[in-house]
């Protein structure tokens, strides 16, 4: 395929944080060009997203289902290869599995749906059709994460022990959702947002870089999803121990009352020979500690890495790339799968290094668990 990929979004209205960070992550690599889109639940705000982008008029829709139905329709060289779902999470499954039905390639938020069984018809529809499916777990874009995922693959660290990953924000410390800010109000309703608050939010991101990371599959989990702001109607603070399939175990928190945090996800792992600490924050810094030596510091740029973390970098040591450039790589390897699609050929996104559909299932089957975990009593003892 010798030219751009054509790009449609649902969601990203002016003013909303994610879509606006996907067209300029889409945009990094020259590949993709937005052509159009159902930007917000508001025609009115559509419309003028769509203006404010410069996009044809005649292809800024009102609706998803719109914007589905009158692309699929469209000559073969003018209508979109994908669709960009960025809306809040209730909003997820349906654009998703209408793009699917209509024969387009796409990338979608995390959570991927609003339950397990949504989240299992997704992967089916994924696997009739063959077509490509992204889900933007961005933390794993990073290339310093690929080359500590790197480290830990090619047994440097020996047998994979002990996981310690926290996801630390301070910005739901208030109820931020009774001032009317957009992006509070969904995430603590459970009509939006699902049944998970914190957990669902960024509690998935947490768990799927652990696992990105050290390749072991979260089986087992023993969790407390706590409310601390009053009146909240979903947990906003949330700790977890974890049993890894791979004999590991671990330790999560998700929290977004942790005054004064930005968005600090962080990781070590402990192998029998050392550990590595990964800080979302540094992004281009891998601290590596051994038993028998003095700690490491590995960079971002270097020729010294491995090919699986240089194939995502784009500038020289010193010259910093963060979350835009995470977010581009999954573009960026998405794209490639998008690029080599054959109908009838199964996409291995193995190959490509990006998350997908089987992340979104077990993204949902984790939340489901730490529900349930939460709201049973087996595994605490209580102090007489
Ligand atoms: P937001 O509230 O800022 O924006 C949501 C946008 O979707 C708005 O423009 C809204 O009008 C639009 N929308 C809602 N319903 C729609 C519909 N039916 N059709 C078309 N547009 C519709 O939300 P956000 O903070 O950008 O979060 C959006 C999603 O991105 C969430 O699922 C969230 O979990 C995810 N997210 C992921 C990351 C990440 O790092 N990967 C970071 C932030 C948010």
């Amino acid at each position: 395929m010798n030219r751009k990929l054509r790009m449609g979004m649902v969601g990203g209205g002016i003013g909303s944080f994610i879509g606006p960070v996907h067209r300029k992550a889409a945009g990094i690599d020259g590949e993709i060009e937005l052509v159009c889109g159902a930007f917000s639940i508001l025609p009115e705000e559509s419309i003028a997203t769509g203006a404010a982008l410069y996009l044809d008029p005649s292809r800024v829709y009102t609706t998803f289902q719109e914007m589905m139905e009158k692309e699929k329709k469209m000559p073969a060289d003018k209508r979109i290869d994908f669709v960009s779902v960025v809306t809040p999470n209730h909003v997820h499954f349906a654009p998703t599995k209408l793009a699917l039905e209509s024969g387009f390639h796409v990338i979608v938020e995390k959570p991927i749906a609003f339950s397990l069984k949504e989240a299992n018809t997704l992967k089916k529809l994924v696997e009739k059709t063959g077509l490509v499916l992204a889900l933007t777990h961005t933390y794993t874009g990073y290339p310093m994460v690929k080359e500590a995922r790197e480290l830990i693959r090619s047994g440097k660290l020996g047998a994979i022990r002990k996981v310690y990953v926290e996801y630390p924000q301070g910005w739901l410390s208030k109820a931020l959702e009774k001032t009317g800010n957009m992006q509070a109000s969904w995430r603590t309703d459970p009509k939006q947002s699902g049944m998970g608050g914190a957990i669902g939010d960024i509690g998935t991101h947490a768990a799927n870089l652990a696992e990105y990371v050290t390749g072991g599959k979260i089986t087992e989990v023993c969790a407390l999803l706590n409310t601390v702001v009053e009146g909240r109607r979903l947990d906003d603070d949330t700790s977890m121990l974890l049993r890894f399939n791979n004999g590991a175990t671990g330790v999560l928190i998700a929290t977004q009352v942790a005054a004064g945090e930005e968005n600090n996800l962080n990781i070590r792992v402990y192998g029998e020979k050392g550990g590595l600490e990964w800080k979302q924050e540094e992004p281009n810094t891998l601290i590596m500690k051994w038993l028998d030596r003095p700690k490491e510091v590995v960079r971002a740029g270097w020729t010294y890495l491995s090919a699986e973390a240089k194939n995502f970098i784009r500038t020289p040591p010193g010259h910093p790339e963060g979350y835009l450039e995470a977010f581009a790589n999954i573009y960026r390897a998405f794209t490639k799968a998008v690029r080599d699609y054959k109908p009838g050929k199964k996409v291995d996104p193995a190959k490509y290094d990006f998350p997908d559909v089987n992340d979104g299932v077990h993204g949902m089957a984790f939340v489901e668990t730490v529900v349930k975990s939460a709201g049973s009593n087996k595994k605490w003892i209580q102090l007489k």
